[in-house]
């Protein structure tokens, strides 16, 4: 079973899905991993409170780029408030591998990419760990 969930990872990393950047995004929000490296982008256009296109840009491990590529196929069409409301659970479940706290990191740097640009920085509760 652990399998097939690294081939999905790797077909995400390999071929993934909603990348680049938009043109004027209304949000856009970009963070680190310094534990391995990663770096990573994200770019939402919304339209009364719903996401109308994100792309994600940046370079990292297989694990944090496969992360945001699964994570941008959940968000178009979803509001800004479902988002809001977006768990590691959710973005541990697409994985579906088991990970090591270092991983964890990787995993999750594109949720939290995510939560710091939905709620902007300033209104954002921070990281729930
Ligand atoms: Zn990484």
């Amino acid at each position: 079973m652990e399998d097939l969930y690294r081939e999905h990872i790797l077909d995400h990393y390999k071929n993934p899905r909603n990348q680049g950047t938009l043109e004027n995004p209304d949000i856009t929000f970009q963070d680190s991993n310094p534990l391995c490296g990663d770096e990573l982008r994200m770019d939402f256009k919304v339209k009364d409170g719903v996401v109308e296109d994100v792309r994600f840009s940046g370079k990292g491990c297989s694990i944090s780029m496969a992360a945001a590529s699964m994570l941008t196929e959940h968000i178009k069409g979803r509001s800004v408030e479902e988002l809001k409301k977006l768990t590691r659970e959710d973005i541990l479940e697409d994985l579906g591998i088991e990970l090591g706290p270092v991983r964890l990191k990787c995993a999750l740097l594109a949720l939290k990419v995510l939560k710091a640009g939905v709620y902007g920085i300033q209104g954002w509760p921070g990281e729930d760990e």
